[in-house]
C-alpha cells in the first residue's frame, strides 16, 4: 500500500520524527535562551511519544512507502534510551535509511552503540570552527572541540560520510565559512551550507542576515573550483557540487532564495505526536492521543493517507508574496 500523492502530485517518501524538544545548546537561530525566559516551555515526559508509539508510527509510515526516517529534535541524544529506540526502529521492514541529526556533543559516549543499533547515517550541525563564533551562535554552550570529538567518535564507530550542517548568517559566521570548508575537504564528509530560515517565531529572523547560496557558491568556486553533481533523488534538499580537484562534495540548502517545495516529500511528527506536512505549518494533526485511544495500524494508515492526500503546502515558494511573517511552530519542536 502506498499513500496517494498530495494535491501537488508529490509522493510521501520521508519521515522526520522529533524525539525530544529539549537541547543542551541554545542556538540563537533556533532556541534562543531569552525566548525560554525561565518558563517551562518544554514538554513534560508523559507528553512525549513513547518508544512504542514512535515505533508504531514508523511501521505505519513504512507500509505507506516511506523508506527514509530521520530522528531529530531538539537534541535526540538527550532522550533517555535513545540508542535502544534506534535498535527498535532499524529492523522495520521497508526502512532502508535511518538517519540522525545531532549537535554531536554527546556522540563520544553514544556513537558505537548507535552503529550497533543499526543507525545508517549521521548529520552533525556545526556552524563554525572559530570557538568564539561557535559559542556566540550556540548561546554560550558547547565548544568546537566537543563537536570535533563527536565527529571523531562517529568516524571511529564507522560512520564514514557525515553531513555537516552549517547555518550561515551574515556578519555572524560568514567570515569563518572558508575555514570550515577547508577543514572538511578530503575527509569524506560533506558540508551543507543552509540559508538562515524564518522557522519558528523567536529567532529574530531578518532577511538581511540571510547569505544567498549563490553568493557563497561564487566565493567557494573562486577558491576551489566546483562543478554540479546530479541529485540522487528529486527530494534531496541540498543542491550538490563537487570540488574539481577531487576533495569531495559540498551542498547548499537554499530555502529562502531557491525554494524546493515542488520536490518536498517529507512528513514530520513532533515529539508529542503531532503530524505536520510542512516545516512552516502553523497547525498540525494530533496523532498521539489517537494511538493512546487504541487506534489500529490500519486506521492510522488511513488517517495519514487522508492527511497526505489533502496536502498543498509550498510556503517557501509563497514566502515573498505573504504580507508579513506568519506564525510557525518552533524548529526545536517540529524537528529540523
Ligand atoms: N539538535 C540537533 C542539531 O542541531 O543537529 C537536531 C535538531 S536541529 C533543529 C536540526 C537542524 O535544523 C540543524 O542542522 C540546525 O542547524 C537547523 N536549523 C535550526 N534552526 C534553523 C534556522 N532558523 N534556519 C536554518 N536551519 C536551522
Ligand atoms: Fe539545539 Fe539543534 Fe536547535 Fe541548536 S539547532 S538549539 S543544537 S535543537
Ligand atoms: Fe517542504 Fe514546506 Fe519546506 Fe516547501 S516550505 S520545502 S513544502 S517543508
Amino acid at each position: 500500500m502506498t499513500a496517494p500523492n498530495d494535491t501537488l502530485g508529490r509522493p510521501l517518501k520521508d519521515l522526520r520524527i522529533s524525539v525530544l524538544d529539549r537541547c543542551n545548546l541554545r542556538c540563537t537561530y533556533c532556541m534562543p535562551e531569552e525566548s525560554l525566559n525561565g518558563r517551562g516551555v518544554f514538554l513534560p515526559p508523559h507528553h512525549l511519544l513513547s518508544d512504542g508509539e514512535i515505533e508504531f508510527l514508523a511501521r505505519v509510515f513504512a507500509t505507506l512507502g516511506v523508506h527514509k526516517l530521520r530522528l531529530t529534535g531538539g537534541e535526540p541524544l538527550l532522550r533517555p534510551g535513545f540508542n535502544e529506540l534506534v535498535g527498535r526502529l532499524s529492523p522495520i521492514p521497508g526502512l532502508t535509511d535511518l538517519a540522525l541529526t545531532t549537535n554531536a556533543v554527546l556522540l563520544p559516549r553514544n556513537a558505537i552503540a548507535l552503529k550497533t543499533a543499526g543507525l545508517t547515517r549521521i548529520t552533525v550541525s556545526m556552524d563554525s570552527l572559530d570557538d568564539k563564533v561557535f559559542r556566540d551562535m550556540a548561546g554560550g554552550r558547547g565548544s568546537v572541540q566537543e563537536v570535533l570529538d563527536g565527529i571523531a567518535a562517529a568516524e571511529t564507530a564507522g560512520f564514514e560520510q557525515l553531513k555537516i550542517n552549517t547555518v550561515v548568517q551574515r556578519d555572524v559566521n560568514d567570515h569563518t565559512i572558508m575555514d570550515l570548508i577547508s577543514h572538511f575537504r578530503n575527509t569524506g564528509h560533506t558540508v551543507r551550507l543552509i540559508e538562515f530560515m524564518d522557522v519558528g517565531n523567536v529567532n529574530h529572523w531578518d532577511r538581511n542576515l540571510v547569505v544567498p547560496s549563490a553568493e557563497l557558491l561564487k566565493s567557494i568556486h573562486d577558491q576551489w573550483p566546483l562543478r554540479p553533481v546530479a541529485s540522487q533523488a528529486a527530494s534531496e534538499t541540498a543542491r550538490r557540487y563537487e570540488f574539481v580537484d577531487g576533495a569531495g562534495e559540498i551542498g547548499f540548502i537554499s530555502s529562502i532564495t531557491e525554494p524546493f517545495c515542488g520536490d518536498c516529500t517529507r512528513a514530520r511528527i513532533t515529539a508529542n505526536g503531532v503530524f505536520y506536512s510542512c516545516l512552516f505549518s502553523a497547525h498540525g494533526t494530533e496523532l498521539r492521543d489517537k494511538i493512546r485511544a487504541g487506534m489500529s495500524a490500519e486506521e492510522m494508515a488511513a488517517e495519514i493517507m487522508g492527511l497526505w492526500s489533502k496536502r498543498g503546502d509550498r510556503y517557501s515558494e509563497l514566502r515573498n508574496r505573504l504580507p508579513r511573517r506568519q506564525p510557525h511552530v518552533e524548529m526545536y519542536r517540529m524537528g529540523g
